[in-house]
């Protein structure tokens, strides 16, 4: 049987959070595939096997351009 990663929900692509670097307190919902059905609310500070690293920033939290200084 293969070994899966274990890591903390905070770090995990699956934790539906809006924020680029979720804290240990906040909650979100788990989007993993076959978790996803039973509408788990999770905590940064949680975590089990089915862990996959976030890759990046979520599309929606685009950074807002810099100012121009003029
Ligand atoms: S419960 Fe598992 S799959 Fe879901 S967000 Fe946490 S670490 Fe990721």
């Amino acid at each position: 049987m293969a070994e899966k990663n274990w890591g903390n929900c905070k770090g995990c692509r699956y934790f539906d959070s809006h924020h680029p670097n979720p804290g240990d307190a906040e909650v979100a919902q788990c989007t993993e595939p076959e978790l996803r059905e039973f509408d788990l609310k999770v905590s940064g500070m949680s975590g089990c096997n089915e862990f996959e690293a976030r890759t990046g920033v979520p599309s929606s939290v685009q950074q807002e351009p810099a100012p121009s200084l003029h």
